[in-house]
């Protein structure tokens, strides 16, 4: 007898965490029982511990176009970008321009600064949720202590184009920070080429694991570091590093970095056929963003008639797992900022939902989701046209 599947779940939210991969366990595993000593121990299992340590920041650091020394290990995307944030701005109040729709991390920690002073300079996206680039020359330059922007968004999975945004910040002598969060793992991102100051990743999102993740920073950039200790990261973030993680990053990155052409096209022919599949069989619907500047496994759709919640909780009682908005968002109604900054209008605001694809979906998995979906998106537009 065939295995009944229907209710397999399948995991489209990969833009909120992914499985680690299976080298990934097998690294982590390995170093937290041969590598457990302190890195910062003199001995030879401290060395040896180092050397780990050492080896994974070189990895990274290269794939990343860097050198390790401009490597700080966190404990993941937030820590690196309040790390940039409160790092990178003077001791005395100024301007720090961030774009509508950041992430939350980006927001509040620059909100706690606007707290203490500081003010916040808005920078426009356009319908696309690409940045407006006439804008860019009339920025308040002369107060502005720092820009950051996102590289990739993780709600829509739009990239920017941050050229002459470097160029200008370069020009004026103002931090740049990115946060590639979501860029790092699906897309080759090199630290040098964007001609950026600081930029944030973290593990888990390119199937590495939770709790570490990465700020990397120009050597000539003075980092106030937000915690103090010992001698660790040269000061700038103090604390015994997690020597087994680390290894697991880069062995997460090294997979992406094996073949990066290859992930990107197997995540974008999954996502295609999971956008082409809702076009055809959940019409009408509205791809947000722009589809020429995207992720590869980005797919941010919205189902104009539907409300979102009880969209999002119809489709986890089919076993689809996705988002409405972020998940950093979740437990609020409120429409995703960057929707709002896009001026979509309120049939998208309405019922927005977000699908993530990643390394362990397949194309059976997209074929199958896309019946769950049509059968609960139709059978919600009947029920409310009754
Ligand atoms: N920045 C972006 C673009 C993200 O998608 C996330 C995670 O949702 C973060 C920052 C924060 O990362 P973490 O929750 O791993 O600290």
């Amino acid at each position: 007898m065939a295995a009944d599947t229907s209710h397999h779940l399948i995991y489209l939210d990969n833009n909120a965490t992914t499985r680690p991969l299976p080298e990934v366990l097998e690294v982590m595993q390995r170093h937290f029982a041969d590598s457990f000593a302190n890195p910062g121990s003199r001995h030879a299992a401290g060395r040896a511990a180092r050397k780990v340590l050492e080896a994974s920041r070189e990895s990274i650091a290269q794939i990343l176009g860097a050198s390790p020394e401009e490597l700080i290990f966190t404990s993941g995307g937030t820590e690196s970008i309040n790390l940039a944030i409160r790092g990178l701005v003077g001791t005395n109040p100024g301007t720090i321009a961030l774009p509508h729709g950041e992430h939350p991390a980006t927001l509040e920690a620059s909100r706690a600064l606007q707290r203490r002073g500081w003010k916040l300079h808005f920078l426009d996206i356009d319908s696309e949720g690409r940045l407006v680039e006439d804008q860019l020359p009339h920025l308040p330059w002369e107060d502005l202590q720092l820009v950051s922007v996102m590289l990739a968004h993780n709600e829509t999975g739009v990239i920017q184009d941050l050229g002459s945004l470097a160029a200008l910040c370069q020009q004026h002598r103002v931090p740049l920070h990115v946060d590639a969060v979501q860029a790092a793992g699906k897309i080759p991102v090199d630290f040098h080429v964007l001609g950026v100051d600081a930029m944030s990743i973290g593990a888990h999102k390119f199937n590495g694991p939770r709790g570490i993740g990465g700020l990397l920073i120009k050597a000539e950039r003075t980092l106030n570091p937000l915690i103090f200790g010992g001698h660790q990261e040269a000061e700038r973030r103090p604390g015994t590093e997690p020597v087994a993680l680390i290894a697991g990053m880069a062995a997460a990155l090294e997979a992406f970095d094996a073949d990066p052409t290859s992930r990107f096209q197997q995540l974008q022919q999954l996502r295609d056929r999971l956008q082409a599949g809702l076009r055809e069989r959940c019409s009408p619907v509205i791809v947000n963003g722009s589809q020429q500047h995207r992720l590869p496994n980005t797919l941010n759709i919205a189902f104009p008639g539907l409300e979102g919640d009880p969209l999002l909780i119809a489709l986890d009682l089919e076993g689809i797992a996705c988002s409405l908005g972020s998940a950093c968002a979740s437990g609020s109604s409120e429409p995703a900022p960057v929707l709002v900054a896009m001026n979509c209008p309120n049939e998208v605001l309405d019922c927005s939902i977000r699908f993530s694809v990643g390394v362990g979906n397949t194309e059976a998995e997209m074929d199958d989701a896309i019946g769950r979906i049509a059968g609960v998106v139709n059978r919600m537009r009947d029920n409310c046209s009754l």
